[in-house]
């Protein structure tokens, strides 16, 4: 788990910034869910066999003997949460944002703490839907200006379809078995659909030639998923038909989907999502459609030029003397209420001379240093000194300073 320190959060505050204005703005509505819940609620939506519930979760007993597990994805407590709050009456598009824990080995672009931006929506059975959820995906992207990654999207159908396809490539995998990987080798006996998804290149050859999942597809499911491609081409959103694209979780059913960026890496999946309609009820709620997506927060960030936020101020105030601190709070404060939220603006704080203070200004990348000293008391006005271009130092009286504030920052 690791500690995200000031210099590198400024570039996860903007990826979830982007998320969430995004999502806010095509009718999402934020909800915050616990971070821990029942172990029961994982093992029966996520699924018994499944990487994460076999090796991945954080389970430990409380005080009162009840097993808890820190939440290792969002779907299954936003959808107890749904249930237990009688969300499901009506259509619902619902966001969140947090850390999620999972112990995998730890390894870049997979951390044992890590932050996802999910959305989930209920009630809504279409296709329309699952595109304006890769929409927003995809938005997303572009307003953070990552190019290039690639959307691969396909149907598992409904579960019978999934069971019968189940079954024949087990048929089809037993005989092989020495090929496999020691992981899918596992998966054979309790979810072999996964071993689709496996990340080894020599199954991952093997399975080039196996028995396909959409030669198993119900009628209903694909004319689902031929509509939802068309919606795609409509809109412009390029994808890749992937027949072999899995999801991790059991309760995926018809469309799935995931963006990957163009590395040759395990951890190349930056966000992934699909429809699971039969999860609401298995977990003891009414039957009701339900498709969503999560973004992995630190995944997309490595896609992100790495400039490390080394910048602590806007506007460094530099105060010399005691008659000076008397009057720089009360006009500092006056200031601040006047500037936009978005300017930073420190006071100098535990004293120092002016060279030390203008050291600290200049350290902190601000682009002014507003100086109060005993011969600007004197004359009832405040220095002003560019610190990053070449317009000097010079007087002003307060009256005029925050529109000479403005000429250096746009507001
Ligand atoms: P992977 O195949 O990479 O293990 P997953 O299928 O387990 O991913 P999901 O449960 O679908 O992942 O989670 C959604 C997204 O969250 C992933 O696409 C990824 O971007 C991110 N993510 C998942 N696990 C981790 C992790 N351990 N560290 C960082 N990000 C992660
Ligand atoms: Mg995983």
């Amino acid at each position: 788990m690791h500690d995200a320190l000031p210099a590198q959060n400024s570039l996860l505050r903007t990826i979830e910034t982007c998320c969430a204005e995004i999502l806010d703005s095509f009718g999402y509505r934020e909800i915050r869910l616990p971070l821990l819940e029942k172990t029961e609620l994982f093992k029966r939506s996520i699924g018994d066999y499944t990487d994460i519930v076999t090796k991945e979760m954080y389970t430990f007993e409380d005080r009162n003997g009840d097993s808890l597990t820190l939440r290792p994805e969002g779907t299954a407590g936003c959808v107890r949460a749904a249930i237990e709050h009688g969300l499901l009456g009506s259509q619902q598009r619902l966001w969140y944002a947090g850390p999620f824990f999972r112990h995998e080995r730890p390894q870049k672009g997979r951390l044992r703490q890590f932050n996802q931006v999910g959305a989930e929506t209920f009630a809504m059975a279409g296709p329309d839907i699952d595109c304006e959820l890769i929409a927003v995906t995809a938005l997303i992207f572009d307003k953070l200006n990552i190019a290039d990654l690639t959307l691969k999207i396909n149907t598992l159908g409904t579960a019978d379809a999934r069971q019968h396809y189940s079954q024949v490539l087990v048929d089809w995998l037993e005989p092989r078995v020495q090929h496999l990987d020691e992981d899918s080798r596992k998966r054979l006996q309790h979810n072999p659909l996964r071993i689709c998804d496996s990340k080894d290149p020599q199954t991952q050859q093997l399975m080039q030639e196996a028995p396909r999942l959409d030669a198993y597809i119900d009628n209903e499911s694909q004319l689902h998923f031929d509509k939802l491609k068309s919606l795609l081409d409509d809109r412009g959103i390029d994808y890749q038909y992937d027949p072999f694209l899995v999801r991790g979780l059991d309760y995926y059913n018809k469309t799935v989907f995931e963006w990957l960026a163009p590395i040759e890496s395990a951890q190349a999946t930056v966000c992934a999502g699909g429809r699971y309609d039969e999860l609401v009820a298995m977990m003891g709620g009414k039957a009701t459609p339900a498709a969503g997506f999560a973004l992995g927060v630190e995944r997309l960030a490595l896609l992100l030029a790495e400039t490390p936020d080394l910048k602590t101020a806007d506007i460094y105030v530099v105060v010399v003397g005691d008659a000076a601190e008397r009057d720089a709070y009360r006009l500092t404060d006056r200031l601040r209420n006047a500037l936009p939220l978005s300017l930073t603006l420190i006071v100098n704080c535990d004293g120092g001379s002016f060279k030390t203070q203008m050291r600290r200004a200049d350290k902190s990348g601000a682009t002014l240093a507003l100086i109060i000293g005993a011969d600007e008391v004197k004359e009832g006005v405040i220095s002003i000194k560019d610190l990053r271009g070449d317009t000097g130092q010079y007087k002003k009286s307060e009256a005029e300073l925050l529109s000479c504030i403005r000429s250096y920052f746009s507001f």
